[in-house]
C-alpha cells in the first residue's frame, strides 16, 4: 500500500472554491481514485465532494479522513477532472461549479438506477419433450411456457414470455424451481429512439474539395496528436458528409467523437444523417431524453457501448476515454456560449479538449467566427474550404430591394415590397416553396398611444412590451411578463392605440391576406410550444403541405428543403444598429446562413433582401457571400479598438435591485481591480448595460481588454469566487470571459 497516494484533495461547495486535503484511509486506498464523489468530515457535519486530486503528502497537519466513497456511476473520469480544471481558471468559476459541469444532473444525484429486465432461457440439456409429458394435462401454463421458450429457442424477456404463453411470474417461478429454466436481470437500457426508422446510408462519393478537406482531417486523425482545422463550406457544400467519412476514420481507428450541434432540436435533419450512417453506435444527448434516458446514455458512452455522442454544449462532456474527434457544426453560433456559470464556450474548450486528449477538432461552418478564422490566420487553426455546392448546384441568386424607394411609392412602407410578392407567386404557381425571415417574434414591437404618446412598457424590464394579437396580449421578451392588450391607452384613456413595428407573426398575418390560397405556417418560440409542433411543421413543409413558412431565426439553419427557391428576408438591417461590437458580423452571419436555405435541390435559388440601409457594406458583402471581404473589412476596426479577436475581452456585470447599489458596488470593484491589472490592459466603465434592467434587476458592467486572459483571470478569479471574493451587500458580480453578446 505504501505506493499508493495517501492524501486526496476534495472540492466542496462552491462559495469556498478550494481544495482540501484529505486522508485517504487504508481501507479505501487503490480505490479512491480522481474523479470519485466522497463523503469527508467538514466543520461538525459531514459534506459530499469530488476528488480532483492525489498526492503523498500535504502542507497541512493533523488531516481528517475520507469517510466513504459514493456510488459507483457517479464518478468523473480523470480526463474531465483535468478539463474542468481549466475551466475554472480561464472562466473565473468555482472549482466545484465547473467540476459538476462534467456530469449531467441525474447523473450526479446517483437516485437513478440501470433498467433491469429479467431474462428466462430454458437449461442447456433439458429435455423438452420429456418435460412436457410431465407437465400432461394438468400443468397446461406451465407447459406453456416451455413450449414458447423451445419455439423460441434462446433467451426471452420473462415478461414477454409469459404474455406470450398466457401464463403467470408464479408459474415461471415453479419451472425455474424445478431447474428447468434460468434467469438473470440484465440492464436494459432506455432507448429514446426506439420505434423510429431510420434507413441506414452508406458514404458518398466525395467532390475534389471534400476529398482534400477530408485529407487534411485524416491527417490530423492519424497523427493522434491535438489539431484544428476550420472547415469554411458555403452552405450546401457537403460538410456533413465530410464530417460523417471523418467519424468513420476516428472509429476505425478504435477511437471516439463527439459532434456538437447549436441546438439539437432545431437541426432535427442534421441529427438523423448521423444516425442513418451509424445506428447504434450513436448516443444523441438532446435536451427532450427523460432522466431515466439521460442516465442511460451516459452510461452507454461511458462504457463504451456508443462511440459517437451528438448533441448540444454539454455533450462536449460526454465521458469518452479515447477521444479522437471533436466536430462543431456551427462554430460561430452563441449557443456554445453558457450564459450562466461556468460560463463556457464549447468551441473553444473542444480545443482546450482536444488539446489535453490528442484528438483532432473540426470547426465547420459557411460564416466562420472572427476568431476562428483569425487563429488561422494565426496558424494556430489549419484552414480547410470547400467553395462551391456539391453538383455544381449554383449558390442563390441574391438581390436587394430598396425599401426606400418602395416607400417612396405609396404612403408607408410596405413589408412585402413588390418584387418580393410577385416572385411568392410566381413559386405559388410553380408549385415551389418560400421561406420567410424576419428575427422578431410577436405581431408588433411597440404599443403607443397616439394621443398622449405612452409607450407600454415592461414594469421589471426598460423593454417596450411586444403585442401578440393572437394570444391579445403584450408580452416582454426580455422576462417573459406578460399583460392583457389594453383596448384604450393605460394613461389617457384614448382608444386610438397603435402599433409599430413588426414581428412574425404580422407578416404571417399579412402573407395569409396576400396568398389567400397558399397555406402559410409560422415557425418561432411562440408557434412552437407543443411538444413536437417543431418537427411536425418541418415535415408538412417536407411533403409540401405549407407552401409559405415564416420564422426567426429558428429556420435559418440547417434546413435542408429542396422545394424552397426563394427566401424573403423581410428587414435585413434589422440587428445591425444593436449597441454590440459583434452586430456587423451577426447580421453577416445570419444573412448567409438564411440565404443558404434557398436552392438546395434541382431547382435555382433566389433571395430577396429587403433593405433601407442597401450600401451598407455588411449586406453588400453578404449579398456576394463574400466572407473573405467581410473579414478584410472587419479585422482591422476591431484591431483599432482592441476588440475580440484582437484582444481578449472580460466583461464584469453587477445586478442589484437598486440603480445606486449596482453602480456602487462597480465602482467600488474598479477601485479594486484597477491597481492589480497589468499594463497594456484597459478598463472601460462602468456603466449601466445597453438592457439596463432586467427582472427588476438593473445591470451596472465593465469591460477589460487587452493583456494575457489567462493572467487576468488569475487576478479576477479570487475576486469572485471563494472566501476571498469582492463582496457587496444584496448585489450579484459575476465575470463572463471572452462575452458574447454585451447587452
Ligand atoms: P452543408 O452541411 O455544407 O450545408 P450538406 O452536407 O448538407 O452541406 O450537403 C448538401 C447536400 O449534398 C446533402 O443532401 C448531401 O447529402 C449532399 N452531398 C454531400 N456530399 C455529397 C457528395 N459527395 N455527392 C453527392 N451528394 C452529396
Ligand atoms: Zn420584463
Amino acid at each position: 500500500m505504501a505506493d499508493l497516494p495517501s492524501i486526496a484533495k476534495v472540492v466542496i461547495n462552491l462559495a469556498l472554491d478550494r481544495e482540501f486535503d484529505y486522508r485517504i484511509p487504508e481501507r479505501l486506498r487503490g480505490q479512491l481514485r480522481i474523479g470519485c464523489r466522497v463523503w469527508v468530515p467538514f466543520g461538525k457535519s459531514s459534506r459530499i465532494g469530488y476528488v480532483v486530486g492525489v498526492a503523498e503528502k500535504s502542507a497541512w497537519p493533523d488531516l481528517k479522513e475520507v469517510m466513504r466513497i459514493e456510488g459507483e456511476q457517479e464518478q468523473i473520469p480523470e480526463n474531465l477532472i483535468v478539463l474542468a480544471r481549466w475551466i475554472a481558471d480561464y472562466y473565473c468559476c468555482a472549482h466545484e461549479q465547473a467540476v459538476r459541469a462534467m456530469l449531467p444532473a441525474v447523473v450526479r444525484h446517483g437516485k437513478m438506477k440501470p433498467r433491469q429486465h429479467l431474462f428466462a432461457w430454458l437449461r442447456p440439456g433439458v429435455d423438452v419433450a420429456a418435460e412436457l409429458e410431465q407437465c400432461g394435462t394438468r400443468a397446461k401454463k406451465r407447459a406453456a411456457v416451455l413450449q414458447v421458450l423451445a419455439r423460441h429457442g434462446g433467451v426471452c424477456e420473462a415478461g414477454w414470455l409469459t404474455r406470450e404463453a398466457e401464463a403467470t411470474p408464479a408459474i415461471l417461478n415453479t419451472l425455474v424451481k424445478a431447474g428447468i429454466v434460468l434467469t438473470e436481470h440484465r440492464v436494459v437500457d432506455r432507448d429514446p429512439s426506439a420505434g423510429d426508422i431510420v434507413l441506414p446510408t452508406r458514404p458518398l462519393e466525395l467532390t475534389p474539395e471534400q476529398t482534400v478537406a477530408l485529407a487534411r482531417i485524416t491527417a490530423a486523425l492519424d497523427r493522434r496528436g491535438p489539431g484544428v482545422i476550420l472547415l469554411h463550406g458555403v452552405t450546401g457544400s457537403g460538410k456533413t458528409e465530410v464530417y460523417l467519412q471523418a467519424i468513420s476514420r476516428c472509429l476505425e481507428q478504435g477511437r471516439e467523437a463527439i459532434v456538437l450541434v447549436p441546438e439539437i432540436a432545431l437541426t432535427p435533419q442534421t441529427v438523423e444523417r448521423f444516425r442513418s450512417r451509424f445506428g447504434d453506435r450513436i448516443s444523441v444527448l438532446h435536451s427532450h431524453l427523460s432522466d431515466g434516458e439521460r442516465f442511460d446514455e451516459w452510461t452507454r458512452i461511458r462504457n463504451g457501448r456508443a462511440q459517437i455522442a451528438v448533441g448540444a454544449r454539454s455533450a462536449l462532456f460526454a465521458p469518452f476515454q479515447k477521444l479522437g474527434l471533436v466536430v462543431v457544426d456551427e462554430e460561430h453560433e452563441t449557443t456554445y456560449k453558457q450564459d450562466e456559470a461556468p460560463r463556457y464556450n464549447a468551441r473553444d474548450v473542444a480545443v482546450v479538449r482536444g488539446k489535453f486528449e490528442g484528438a483532432t477538432v473540426v470547426l465547420g461552418t459557411a460564416t466562420p467566427s472572427l476568431e476562428s478564422f483569425y487563429n488561422c490566420q494565426l496558424g494556430k487553426y489549419e484552414l480547410a474550404r470547400l467553395s462551391i455546392r456539391v453538383d455544381n448546384q449554383l449558390m442563390p441568386t441574391m438581390e436587394l430591394v430598396d425599401q426606400r424607394a418602395e416607400a417612396s411609392q405609396k404612403g408607408g412602407a410596405p413589408l412585402f415590397s413588390r418584387r418580393l410578392v410577385q416572385l411568392i407567386r410566381e413559386r405559388l404557381d410553380n408549385g415551389e416553396q418560400t421561406i420567410l425571415f424576419l428575427n422578431r417574434r410577436g405581431f408588433a414591437t411597440q404599443m403607443i398611444c397616439q394621443k398622449c404618446g405612452f409607450v407600454a412598457t415592461c414594469e421589471h424590464c426598460s423593454a417596450a412590451y411586444t403585442y401578440h394579437k393572437q394570444a391579445a396580449h403584450l408580452a416582454c421578451h426580455l422576462c417573459g411578463a406578460t399583460i392583457r392588450a389594453p383596448e384604450a391607452c393605460p394613461q389617457c384613456h384614448d382608444p386610438e392605440i397603435r402599433y409599430t413595428g413588426v414581428g412574425t407573426e404580422k407578416i404571417e398575418t399579412i402573407a395569409a391576406k396576400l396568398f389567400p390560397k397558399a397555406v402559410v405556417a409560422r415557425m418561432d418560440s411562440d408557434s412552437m410550444t407543443a411538444k413536437h409542433a417543431h418537427r411536425d411543421t418541418l415535415n408538412a413543409f417536407r411533403a409540401g403541405k405549407i407552401q409559405i413558412l415564416i420564422g426567426t431565426q429558428m429556420i435559418a439553419k440547417g434546413l435542408h428543403f429542396p422545394k424552397v427557391t426563394l427566401v424573403g428576408i423581410m428587414a435585413a438591417d434589422m440587428g445591425l444598429h444593436l449597441p454590440d461590437f459583434r452586430a456587423g458580423e451577426r447580421t453577416f452571419q445570419l444573412l448567409v446562413q438564411v440565404a443558404g436555405r434557398a436552392g438546395r435541390g434541382d431547382l435555382p435559388g433566389r433571395v430577396i433582401v429587403q433593405t433601407y440601409t442597401p450600401f451598407h457594406p455588411v449586406l453588400q458583402f453578404a449579398m456576394r457571400q463574400d466572407y473573405d471581404a467581410f473579414y478584410r473589412e472587419e479585422l482591422p476596426t476591431r484591431q483599432v479598438l482592441k476588440f475580440p479577436p484582437a484582444a481578449h475581452m472580460a466583461a464584469v456585470h453587477f445586478r442589484a435591485s437598486s440603480e445606486m447599489v449596482a453602480s456602487a458596488a462597480a465602482e467600488a470593484f474598479v477601485n479594486k481591480i484597477k491597481p492589480l491589472l497589468e499594463p497594456g490592459v484597459e478598463l472601460f466603465g462602468p456603466m449601466p448595460a445597453p438592457i439596463a434592467k432586467v427582472r427588476n434587476q438593473y445591470r451596472y458592467q465593465l469591460m477589460i481588454r487587452g493583456g494575457s486572459i489567462l493572467r487576468l483571470g488569475q487576478t479576477l478569479r479570487p475576486l469572485v469566487t471563494g472566501a476571498t471574493a469582492f463582496r457587496h451587500e444584496d448585489v450579484d458580480i459575476h465575470v463572463d470571459i471572452d462575452p458574447q453578446s454585451l447587452l
